[in-house]
């Protein structure tokens, strides 16, 4: 391996135009990245209304990678060699020390910061949860507990890879991410703001986080905390689609980088995502389980599209075997992927669509996805995107798969809370056991059995409760 990668660092170094192994190209127009260079985070033909689903998306080269064996505990060194940022550092003459200490110094930045850094994160089936679903012992739910992982959900995971790229970026001083003083600014009401602002802050970047007026004021006194600029963007009556994200459209237009979990916005967030599908077949293998489901909620899609894109890239790496059905879950309150899906499947007549079919829908954007049209209201607050952004990459996978979505109620969000934080002990909040919320809905209707293995992913610890003394336009001086 190191062979191979030091021979490319001289083909690189002549010119002569070596691939690495891991391509970038646009899955709406084909735009294709260059080749040896940082990859931009967004499609440089994106252009307002023309409809395409622009998206940065990778293509791996089977013949030069291999899906890692090691222990490492930190999944951004075990899988090092399936990002995009370790080839770009190797063809730049960086040994594999030399990535692994970039990634060890960031992570120790962030442990600082936070507490703790970046490690693989725990994977079992719970009994108890099983038996109060009624699964029989060869059944059961099998959870991937996120809420330990850094900022307390998996939202981190996105941004570390995000920032892997862009650090090889600078060293490279070319590219997107390449001005060291550019900031970085993101969209969010919560979990996502929180890692931006954690993983921005261990990099010592500046970061401009646009908020609802309805933020939680403990999420915003830490965001505070962590040295974020925030900016509140209310709702303009008559105008549909979420104001957080318009702002940081402008804010991205204006220079800033978009350190965010758009997929559309930022390819590199699903990159780091991929690091859950890993874990998921790793363990998997090494327990010797099938896995009949997973159930995925579903908010503006990187978590979706991250963990069908990490599972097929474990399949073709031969590491697994394993093609669950996938089962995007939607709250009622906000469901535009289901809308997506349905739209798709009745237009194409067939549950196998053909790569043309795809290639259509990818220029054909807003016959499937615009924003949602009412101000959605619901418990699981993290998944009310007006927009699944990477809505064709999850509607494919799930397709692919032989699932289907799932829209629950509100009273079927609360109780699989109840349930969750009940029976595991797991101080899941109401977003992050949405999945589970998915998994009732489809017991109740008896469309998953009780001998089939089917996992969730708690995605976000419970935030405490702060004082409600103060409001938030005081915490951030105003709503605008
Ligand atoms: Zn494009």
């Amino acid at each position: 391996m190191s062979d191979l990668l030091d021979r490319r660092a001289t083909t690189e170094t002549e010119g002569a135009g070596g691939g690495l192994p891991i391509t970038f190209a646009c899955a709406g127009c084909g735009y294709k990245a260059p080749a040896g260079r940082p990859v931009p985070l967004r499609c440089p033909r994106a252009v307002p209304d023309d409809d395409i689903d622009h998206v940065m998306t990778r293509a791996l080269d089977l013949t030069h990678l291999s899906f890692p064996a090691g222990a490492e505990s930190n999944p951004f060194i075990r899988y090092r060699t399936l990002f995009h940022a370790y080839h770009l550092a190797r063809a730049l003459g960086w040994t594999d020390a030399d990535h692994v200490a970039l990634v060890e110094r960031l992570d120790a930045a962030v442990a600082a910061i936070d507490g703790g850094g970046f490690r693989t994160t725990p994977f079992a089936r719970n009994a108890a949860l099983s038996d109060r679903l009624g699964f029989a012992h060869d059944g059961g739910v099998y959870i991937k507990d996120e809420t330990g992982n850094v900022s307390g959900s998996h939202k981190a995971r996105h941004l570390m890879g995000t920032l892997l790229e862009l650090e090889v970026a600078t060293a490279m001083d070319a590219g997107v991410g390449s001005a060291a003083d550019a900031r970085f600014a993101i969209a969010s009401c919560g979990n996502a703001a929180l890692a931006a602002a954690v993983v921005a802050a261990a990099a010592r970047r500046d970061l401009d986080v646009f908020i609802p007026p309805d933020a939680h004021p403990a999420v915003v006194a830490r965001l505070r905390a962590l040295g974020a600029q925030l900016t509140v963007c209310a709702r303009e009556p008559g105008v549909p689609g979420d104001p957080t994200y318009r702002r940081l459209r402008a804010a991205i237009d204006a220079g800033a980088i978009g350190f965010t979990c758009q997929g559309n916005e930022n390819g590199f967030a699903i990159e780091g995502g991929l690091t859950l599908g890993y874990e998921l077949a790793a363990d998997l293998a090494a327990m010797g389980t099938s896995l009949d489901h997973l159930c995925l909620q579903v908010g503006g899609g990187a978590l979706a599209s991250s963990c069908i894109g990490g599972l097929a890239e474990a399949r073709a790496l031969a590491a697994t075997t394993l093609n669950p059905r996938i089962h995007p879950v939607q709250s009622r309150a906000a469901a535009p992927l289901a809308r997506a899906h349905e739209r798709l499947a009745h237009r194409l007549d067939s549950d196998d669509p053909t790569e043309n079919d795809i290639a259509w829908a990818a220029h054909h954007r807003s016959a499937f996805m615009w924003p949602w049209e009412s101000e959605p209201h619901s418990v699981a607050t993290g998944i009310l995107d007006d927009e699944t952004y990477d809505w064709l990459a999850v509607v494919r996978g799930t397709i692919a798969s032989r699932g289907w979505p799932v829209v629950v109620d509100e009273a079927t969000l609360i109780e699989a809370n109840e349930v969750a934080r009940a029976t595991t002990g797991i101080d899941v909040d109401p977003t992050g056991s949405a999945g589970l919320a998915g998994l009732l809905e489809l017991r109740r209707h008896g469309r998953v059995g009780s001998n089939e293995t089917v996992a969730v992913i708690f995605t976000g610890v419970q935030r405490e409760i702060a004082p409600v003394a103060s409001t938030l336009e005081a915490q951030v001086g105003g709503p605008r």
